[in-house]
């Protein structure tokens, strides 16, 4: 009789070639560890606001505990084209245009099996979201990653685009403001991405996930770039404008071809988001601007704290113009990424991510979120500083880069 195979051996082979979140597993080393301060976990430190809570128990009270359209409620999806509308100047038509997903997790997932072949490239900027090449190999696809470096200000060039282009390139995957390295870009460079886009007959996927939180004003939606819109597929979700990371709410929005084929996975997957997070999400588009704009404010002190303490201790940061990300070199220590975060959490009890968890491009780098309160992270920081004159800086370097929004 023939050798039985092991369990794990009977797990589809792609799925076993995908490996874990770095960010988790950092996570849960942190939580091993006693007392430690976590910049680890890129979720607002705040509880999600009264008013959106309460709309939530209210919608229990009144008996709101079925399913919805698969669409989802038309209430959230009528407030959510008003929103795009207001901020991009977009319109989608919410009978057809917009999906309610379980946050931008389910909407990339969606997206990306509703326009992936097998074989089909997506060009990646990198450092990015740890999401998306995982997302794109499980679906057949090939990410292709693009390396941005800090001095370009952590953005891709259109060139940079139109050389990685090849026959078999569907799809542009851009995130600004950046996670992890909090980079907005600028109208200009996304105009310029926008004429290799159509010249190349390419699509996008916009995660819009960090679009509220943003320091500098600027801020563009490539669906809202001329010739943009039908070629786009905006995601954007509840979790960090309105801290509301577990309810697991967010949307798709695009052209109607894109989000039927996309509404077929999640009705036989997801069948609809959940009744009460949909509630509450149309409570935070409607009256939790105010919340959402002193979480901002202090998102923003945080920040400057951040990145002002990371240069005095010499290691070059970049200034992030959104998120809630400081992404500081820390090549001069010697230490690889990895090293870092690992001694750093181990001997000062902090825990950072390291950059390469993002892609290549990250490696000599650590994402350290400003999502947690002043107190830990001016401990956080003193800690590191300390660990950073340990280990010593074999160049101190001059440059401070200054770049908010890069041209
Ligand atoms: N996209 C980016 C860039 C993120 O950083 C995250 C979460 O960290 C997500 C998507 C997931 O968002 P959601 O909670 O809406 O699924």
């Amino acid at each position: 009789m023939n050798k039985r195979k092991a369990w794990g051996e009977r797990v589809n082979p792609v799925v076993q070639s995908i490996p874990p979140s770095g960010i988790r597993r950092f996570f849960d080393l942190a939580t091993e560890t006693k007392e430690v301060i976590s910049l680890g976990v890129g979720e607002p430190d705040f509880v999600t606001p009264w008013h959106i809570r309460e709309a939530c128990f209210y919608s229990l009270e009144k008996g709101y505990t079925m399913y919805t359209s698969n669409q989802g409620l038309l209430s959230l999806r009528q407030a959510i084209a008003q929103e795009l509308y207001n901020k991009f100047g977009v319109s989608y038509n919410p009978k057809d245009e917009i999906l309610i997903t379980a946050g931008v997790s389910e909407g990339l997932d969606l997206a990306i099996r509703a326009l992936i072949s097998p074989g089909d490239e997506v060009i990646v900027p990198e450092p990015a979201y740890v999401s998306y090449a995982p997302c794109i190999t499980l679906a057949g696809g090939r990410p292709v990653a693009l390396f941005t470096t800090m001095e370009q200000g952590f953005c891709p060039t259109a060139d940079q685009i139109a050389r990685l282009i090849t026959s078999r390139t569907k799809l542009l995957i851009l995130s600004y403001p950046n996670n992890p390295t909090g980079a907005v870009i600028s109208k200009k460079r996304l105009q310029e991405i926008a004429e290799v886009v159509c010249d190349a007959d390419l699509l996008v996927i916009s995660d819009e996930i960090y679009s509220k939180l943003t320091y500098q004003g600027e801020h563009t939606c490539t669906a809202a770039l001329k010739g943009m819109k039908e070629r786009t597929i905006l995601l954007n979700g509840f979790s960090k404008a309105y801290a509301m990371t577990g309810w697991r709410i967010g949307y798709a929005a695009g052209n109607p071809d894109f989000i039927g084929a996309m509404n077929k996975i999640h009705q036989y997957t997801m069948l609809c988001a959940p009744i009460t997070a949909q509630t509450a999400a149309l409570e935070a588009l409607k009256n939790g601007h105010q919340s959402m704009h002193n979480m901002v404010k202090q998102f923003n002190q945080r920040r400057q704290l951040m990145v002002n303490t990371f240069r005095e201790m010499g290691l070059p940061c970049f200034e992030p113009g959104g998120a809630f990300y400081a992404f500081p070199e820390i090549k001069g220590t010697g230490l690889s990424s990895e090293e870092f975060a690992l001694k750093l959490l181990t001997e000062e009890k902090v825990a950072v991510v390291p950059g390469n968890v993002f892609g290549a491009s990250g490696e000599g780098y650590v994402r350290c979120s400003y999502a947690a309160s002043r107190k830990d992270l001016s401990t956080a920081l003193q800690r590191i500083a300390g660990f950073v004159k340990r280990y010593g800086l074999r160049a101190k370097t001059k440059v401070i880069y200054k770049s908010l929004v890069i041209g």
